[in-house]
C-alpha cells in the first residue's frame, strides 16, 4: 500500500514537472472550444471521433512517458537561456514546443495526411499550444525551465517550474475548468482579435518575455506566499486565455475557409 502510494506520488511529481497542471490544459482547451466557428467545431469533432478537445487536453503528458510516443518528450517546452535572443536560440534537434506546434499545423493542413495522422496531430496540438503559454516552459535550459530553482511555497519545498505549473493557479482560484473559462474568458470580439494577432513565433517570444519577468521577480530560496500569488494570478489567467483563444484561432484558420479569408494564419507551412 505504501509502495503504491509512493509510486502514485512519483507519478504526480513526474506529471507536474511536465506541463501546465491538468487543469491548465483543460481550461485552455475549453476556452478554445468556446471560440471555434461551427465549421471548425465540426472538423475537430470528426477528427476526435466525437470526443472533445478537453477530453484529450492532457493526453500528451501521459503519452510522452510511453515508448510509443517517447519522441514527443521534448515537445512540451522550448528553452532559451538568459541573454539569448529568441531568434538566435538553438532549435532542439529532438523538437520543441514551437516546432511541435508548427509540425501539427503542417499535418492538419496537408490534404494527403491520413485520418490517423490528423487525429494524432489534433491531440498533440491541443496540448502543446497550452504548454507554449506556461512561462516556465519557455524558461532557461541551465535550470531546466525553473525545475532547478528551489523555492518554497507557503513554507513547503518546491521549485519555480512546479509552482508555475499549478501551485499559483490552484491557490489563486479554487475553480473547476469550466468556472475558470467562465471567469477568464470575458473578452470582447475586439480583444479576441488583438489577442490572436501575431504568429506562433511571436506568441512564443511573448511567453519568453513573461518568463524573463518571472525570473527577475522570484529569487532562489524565497518563500512564495499570499502576496506573490496575488501578484501573479492575473498573469496565469492571461496566459490560459491567450492559449485558448490562439488554439481556436489556429483551428478556425485551418478548418473554416470564411474565417481564413479574413484572418492571417499563425503559421504558414512551407510547401
Ligand atoms: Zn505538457
Amino acid at each position: 500500500m505504501k509502495r503504491q502510494f509512493l509510486s502514485l506520488f512519483m507519478l504526480a511529481v513526474a506529471l507536474t514537472a511536465f506541463s501546465w497542471g491538468q487543469k491548465g490544459h483543460d481550461v485552455t482547451a475549453f476556452i478554445a472550444e468556446r471560440h471555434l466557428t461551427p465549421a471548425a467545431k465540426a472538423a475537430v469533432d470528426s477528427l476526435l471521433g466525437g470526443k472533445s478537445m478537453v477530453y484529450w487536453a492532457n493526453w500528451l503528458d501521459n503519452a510522452s512517458h510511453t515508448p510509443e510516443y517517447a519522441y514527443t518528450k521534448t515537445w512540451h517546452y522550448k528553452n532559451i537561456d538568459e541573454g539569448e535572443r529568441y531568434e538566435e536560440a538553438k532549435a532542439n534537434p529532438a523538437g520543441d514546443a514551437v516546432t511541435a506546434v508548427k509540425a501539427q499545423i503542417e499535418t492538419l493542413s496537408n490534404p494527403g495526411a491520413t485520418a490517423a495522422q490528423s487525429e494524432l496531430a489534433m491531440k498533440i496540438l491541443v496540448h502543446v499550444v497550452g504548454d507554449m503559454h506556461q512561462p516556465m516552459h519557455m524558461g532557461h535550459a541551465t535550470d531546466l525551465g525553473g525545475n532547478r530553482v528551489k523555492v518554497r511555497f507557503f513554507g513547503r519545498d518546491n521549485n519555480l517550474h512546479s509552482v508555475w505549473d499549478s501551485s499559483i493557479a490552484e491557490s489563486g482560484h479554487r475553480w473547476s475548468y469550466t468556472e475558470w473559462a467562465d471567469q477568464v474568458d470575458r473578452v470582447t470580439p475586439e480583444e479576441v482579435e488583438s489577442l490572436t494577432d501575431g504568429s506562433v513565433d511571436s506568441w512564443a517570444k511573448e511567453t519568453m518575455n513573461v518568463a524573463a519577468s518571472v525570473y527577475a521577480f522570484f529569487r532562489p530560496g524565497e518563500n512564495i506566499s499570499y502576496n506573490e500569488v496575488a501578484r501573479w494570478t492575473p498573469t496565469v489567467e492571461m496566459q490560459l486565455l491567450r492559449g485558448g483563444l490562439r488554439l481556436a484561432h489556429i483551428l478556425n484558420t485551418l478548418f473554416d475557409s470564411d474565417y481564413a479569408a479574413t484572418h492571417a494564419p499563425a503559421y504558414v507551412p512551407a510547401r
